[in-house]
């Protein structure tokens, strides 16, 4: 059996070169020619030695996640469907701006933290990525948007852990990908350029600051427990105040960085002036710890089953006044690719239901030729 070399973070690549008898220089080509080169195949390493050329196909390969669909919004954004086998459908999300290029990528197959407002939440957990699926997100899209744009350098300059999934769940497999991320023979990305969003795994986030201290978001949606536990039960495990406490220690490994603070703007739910002031208090309190934060407020992406509703926008600019009034940097988050159901929560839109997407792609497989990995639906460009 090989191995996927996408699993490997430079660190191990240059182990598994050394086991193969070549030296550490040996293994940073190797990196180079997969991340930023894009190469698939081992023959594309024309700098390699042939010798080593010709060794490793034996033992590794470079492994890429079959494409279900591309959609393209009118406003840019790109979503791909990738199937990670077994029914499971993940999704990554391309969304261009002005001054950079940012990458929504998925952690897991499903979540099992389970929010109410969160289509993802709603499916249920199903597996943990691994590194190479988590890594071959970003690989993928950045060479197929290379190639489309013909582009030499970079598309991608900024990378949030958003898609489906909690990443800190799955700690062991992000970790590694992060480091491909920053690796300047790999993505070369500044760490605060990759942010890693969570519900709130306190334990987690202490190892993330020791580990990789990348920008930190944290869906925080409620400023008291009994709500928040409501609306993210994992809150139950993990109250606001120790929360609040593992952001302000995560702090003391960024010390200039901010925290982003998540709060999804939920009608008649948390959206009242009250909430506001009551955030206002419990941030203020927990400044005295060190903690600086910004708040980015989303305008909740509706779905059927979840029985809530959006805040309209008169109510979130009154929210955000709140708090800006009170010092606190707020802003709202303008929500893109609605056309083709890429915003937050909504990653799941149109597979939610997995016997659906089992039988969609059932379908799909019974016009496959034999040995045909990729399946490009209708609509995908690359
Ligand atoms: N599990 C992580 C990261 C993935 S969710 C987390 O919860 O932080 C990324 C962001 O999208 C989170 O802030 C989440 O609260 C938000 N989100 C989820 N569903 C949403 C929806 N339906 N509308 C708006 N934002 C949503
Ligand atoms: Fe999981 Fe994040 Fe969705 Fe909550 S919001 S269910 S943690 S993906």
């Amino acid at each position: 059996m090989t191995v996927n070399l996408l699993n490997y973070d430079l660190d191990a690549l240059v182990g598994f070169c050394e086991q193969l008898g070549e030296k550490r220089f040996r293994a940073t080509q190797l990196f180079r020619w997969i991340h930023q080169k894009g190469a698939f195949s081992f023959d594309q390493m024309t700098d390699l030695a042939k010798s080593l050329r010709e060794k490793l196909p034996a033992s590794a390969r470079i492994e890429a996640l079959k494409v279900l669909s591309r959609h393209d919004s009118a406003d840019g954004t790109v979503k791909w469907l990738f199937d990670v086998g077994a029914g499971d459908v993940i999704e990554t999300v391309f969304i261009p701006e002005a001054d950079r290029g940012t990458l929504c990528i998925s952690s897991q197959a499903g979540c099992a933290v389970g929010c109410r407002f969160c289509s993802t939440g709603h499916q249920g957990f199903s597996r943990n990525l691994t590194t190479a699926e988590i890594v071959a997100q970003l690989w993928f899209a950045e060479h197929a948007l290379r190639k489309q744009l013909k582009k030499d350098d970079r598309v991608i300059s900024n990378v949030v852990m958003m898609g489906m999934g909690e990443p800190l769940q799955n700690y062991s497999q992000l970790l590694p990908a992060l480091r491909v991320m920053l690796d300047d023979h790999g993505y070369g990305l500044s760490r605060r350029r990759v942010t890693v969003s969570t519900s709130g795994v306190v334990p987690m986030i202490d190892r993330l600051a020791r580990d990789c201290p990348v920008a930190l978001a944290v869906s925080l949606h409620a400023p008291e427990d009994v709500l928040r536990s409501n609306l993210v039960p994992l809150n139950k495990k993990y109250p606001i105040a120790e929360l609040l406490e593992a952001c302000a220690r995560y702090q003391q490994a960024a010390p200039r960085d901010f925290i982003t603070f998540e709060y999804c703007m939920l009608e008649g739910v948390n959206d009242q002036p009250e909430h506001a002031r009551q955030l206002v208090a419990l941030m203020k309190h927990h400044a005295v710890d060190g903690l600086s934060c910004k708040f980015n407020l989303i305008p909740f992406n509706p779905f059927p089953a979840s029985g809530l509703k959006r805040s309209d926008m008169a109510q979130v600019m009154a929210f955000s006044k709140i708090l800006l009034d009170a010092g606190i940097v707020t802003t709202v988050r303008k929500t893109r690719g609605d056309d083709i159901d890429a915003a937050c929560g909504q990653l799941a839109g149109d597979v939610q239901d997995r016997t659906n997407a089992r039988e969609r792609m059932a379908s799909q497989r019974q016009g496959m030729l034999g040995g045909i990995k990729v399946v490009v639906a209708k609509g995908a460009g690359i």
